[in-house]
């Protein structure tokens, strides 16, 4: 028998499970632990609620997990209640599938006001993540600018500018509904600190901008490349920068309906946050690319006056102690998933935060070949039985699969009832709800 430790319940984690299922048959036991009392990690808490289909393929997780030979062993924090060190003892192979929670660092003077805050506390504050439970960001302002050209500065940006009609049939937390209903935003600002022909940002996800029921995007024209060399980008890039150059098109006239303007600033480098206690304005600087396509600054600066800045500028996975980790990349060290005989990464954490969701599941699959390759095939291995007497002795209190459901029963109840959900799962509920 062999036993297999995935650390981190969201994708990576669910295909890496299917993976070593379809090639180990019964003779795997797999142990999914998470440090939440809930599973499947970005989906849950990453994905933008407003986009129900791609949380759909936690359907595809759930039949993973409701097999025989896969645990979800919830409210378990590796590092804290059980160390990597112990779970190489117990298991022939443990995989990180940590993903990339933690923010990549604005690193300009500012950064730390208040009413600066990253996409990891804002995305997880309207998910209902539980450690973003209070972020209670500044939402009185009338305008917020948004840092960064990827998907997840396109998801903050169509959050922010939605009414709340428009979050029917999402997911989205009561209080981040409520709370974005009263909010005075009438501008948002993306800033890019390079141009259209460099942006990070899929056709589907911009092409949403332009159906806004009250906010419509505004992109200068003079920013946009000469339409001849838009042939020379890939074809999804090349919609992409299509949608830009609608939005461009965009008369006056069709504004004058809608309240909140979301602005495309290109060529717009942060340089400073300023602001007496809390943040007033950012200081940008235009920028021009030079023949590498980086971004260099002109020296030509202005401010734009905001309250809420929220900066959208990638990932990093947290490092664990003792584990190789590579700084530079935020991600841990490995060798296309292998990072010692015994111990692999997967997803994000592997890879650094890129890709669709569906780009973890070939991870999984090739870390899964990996484990065969090394596997001792089962010495002897305690496997779940020790993990179990270890939390136990520690008193950790653990969070099976089958808790966590009576909760997302009552959360799937409440929005047959059209109520939103609230989704910060607090370990006391789900004890008292019998776990
Ligand atoms: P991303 O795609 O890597 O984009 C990060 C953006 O931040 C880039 O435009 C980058 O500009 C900019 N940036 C980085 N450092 C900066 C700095 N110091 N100052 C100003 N700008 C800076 O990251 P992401 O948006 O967090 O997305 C992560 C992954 O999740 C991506 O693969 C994304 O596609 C995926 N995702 C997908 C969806 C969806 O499919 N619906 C939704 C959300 C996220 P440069 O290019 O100049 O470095």
């Amino acid at each position: 028998m062999r036993h297999i430790a995935i650390i981190g319940s969201g994708p990576a984690g669910y295909y890496t499970a299917e993976a070593a299922q379809k090639k180990f048959g019964d003779d795997v036991r797999i142990d999914i632990i998470d440090r939440l009392p809930v599973p499947f990690g970005l989906i849950r808490f990453g994905v933008a609620p407003d986009h129900q289909s791609i949380k759909a393929v936690s359907a595809r997780y759930e039949k993973v997990a409701l097999s025989d030979n896969v645990r979800f062993v919830g409210n378990v924090s590796v590092g804290k209640d059980v160390s990597v060190d112990e779970l190489q003892g117990l298991y022939d192979a443990v995989v990180l599938a940590t993903g990339a929670p933690n923010d990549r660092q604005l690193d300009i003077p500012g950064g730390d006001l208040p009413g600066v805050i990253g996409s990891a506390a804002f995305v997880g504050w309207y998910n209902g993540h539980p450690d973003f439970a209070d972020l209670n960001p500044p939402l009185d302002g009338r305008h917020a600018v948004v840092i960064g050209n990827g998907n997840v500065a396109l998801d903050v940006a169509r959050i922010l500018s939605k009414t709340r009609a428009e979050f029917s049939g999402s997911d989205i937390v009561g209080h981040a509904l409520d709370a974005l209903e009263e909010a005075g935003t009438e501008e948002v600002t993306i800033l890019g600190r390079r141009g259209p022909h460099q942006i990070a940002m899929t056709p589907k996800e911009l092409g949403e901008l332009g159906h806004l029921e009250r906010a419509t995007p505004r992109v200068d024209a003079e920013d946009l490349p000469d339409l001849g060399d838009d042939a020379l980008l890939e074809p999804g890039m090349r919609k992409s920068v299509t949608h830009l150059r609608e939005f461009a098109a965009i008369p006056e006239s069709f504004r004058a309906d809608k309240s909140v303007s979301i602005n495309f600033d290109f060529f717009a480098a942060p340089m400073a946050i300023e602001g007496d206690g809390r943040v007033e304005r950012i200081r940008v600087e235009r920028t021009e690319l030079d023949e590498q396509l980086r971004s260099f600054g002109t020296g030509e600066t202005y401010t734009i006056d905001c309250s809420l800045v929220i900066s959208c500028i990638g990932y990093q996975t947290p490092p664990i102690d003792g584990v190789p980790y590579e700084h530079g990349r935020g991600r841990f060290a490995n060798v296309e998933g292998r990072i010692l005989p015994g111990l692999y990464c997967v997803g994000w954490a592997r890879r650094g935060p890129s890709g669709t969701i569906g780009t973890n599941r070939p991870d999984g699959y090739a870390v899964v070949e990996l484990i065969a390759e090394d596997a001792n095939n089962g010495a002897g291995r305690q496997g779940r039985a020790g993990l179990d007497a270890l939390l136990d002795q520690r008193g950790v209190q653990v969070v099976k699969y089958s808790d966590w459901k009576k909760i997302e029963e009552a959360e799937i109840a409440r929005a047959r009832d059209g109520s939103p959900r609230e989704k910060f799962v607090r370990i006391a509920d789900m004890i008292a709800a019998g776990g």
